[in-house]
């Protein structure tokens, strides 16, 4: 029996809709089962969510207008600081990996990613420590946002009111699945895993609609070298 590898799993975020904030604990209760199930042994474990001061906030203009954010160097500053506190307790768990879902879209403070750069998340090492970070944004969709937008409002109508809920519940459903590849995606790279060519999560996508048409998966290449990677990870051969 190989020793259970832990993820610390949080959020980061000032705002979130209730809805939303479902979606990122029904992604990580996914997650957990798909390890679990594949026999991969590698967990998330939750440590709530990160509130940061709106003075960290940077406003930069992209080509699709000025957007408010969290500089990426911020957030992975904050990650690797809870990290840190997780991994000081020491309570007998294996962790050195964090991973971070943020509600902004991922931005450096010297330039904008584009699109496909943002996609699919960002990760770095700090010593012996691995900070993932993986923005919703790129995997909301603009009808799941004006619906949102409907349902808060207080002038809609009864009607509308039950359209918008029907159209959130399908596009809810969207963007869960989306985040979910985007979260085996990014573990993979923390294993060692890079891009591959097969019906894969770890096939990098164009674009969104590439995306939607990957597996919840990883190739059977993919899933060998992770257990692989597992295996070095925990010191198990
Ligand atoms: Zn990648
Ligand atoms: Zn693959």
């Amino acid at each position: 029996m190989l020793a259970l590898e832990f993820i610390g799993f949080t959020y980061v975020t000032n705002f979130l809709t209730t809805g939303l904030e479902q979606v990122i604990f029904d992604v990580f209760d996914s997650a957990n089962r798909l390890f679990r199930d594949w026999g991969l042994p590698v967990r998330f474990l939750y440590l709530d969510s990160l509130t940061l001061e709106p003075g960290y906030l940077i406003t930069i203009r992209t080509p699709e207008g000025s957007i408010n954010l969290y500089p990426l160097e911020v957030l992975v500053d904050f990650l690797d600081y809870r990290l840190k506190v997780e991994m000081e307790k020491n309570d007998g768990l294996e962790m050195n990996k964090i991973f971070g879902i943020t509600s902004f879209p991922l931005a450096s403070r010297n330039r904008y990613f584009d699109f496909y750069e943002s996609f699919l998340g960002y990760q770095t090492e700090r010593l012996d420590r691995r900070i993932m970070v993986l923005s919703m944004r790129p995997f909301e969709s603009d009808v799941l946002r004006v619906a949102l937008r409907v349902l808060e409002s207080p002038h809609e109508d009864e009607m509308t009111k039950k359209l918008a809920k029907m159209v959130v519940r399908r596009e809810m459903e969207i963007l869960r699945s989306r985040l979910l590849k985007g979260i085996l995606h990014e573990v993979g790279h923390a294993f060692g895993l890079g891009h591959c060519s097969n019906s894969c999560v770890m096939n990098p996508p164009r674009n969104i609609w590439e995306w939607d048409t990957r597996p919840v998966a990883y190739c059977d290449s993919c899933w060998r070298k992770l257990r692989r990677g597992l295996n070095e990870a925990s010191g198990d051969l």
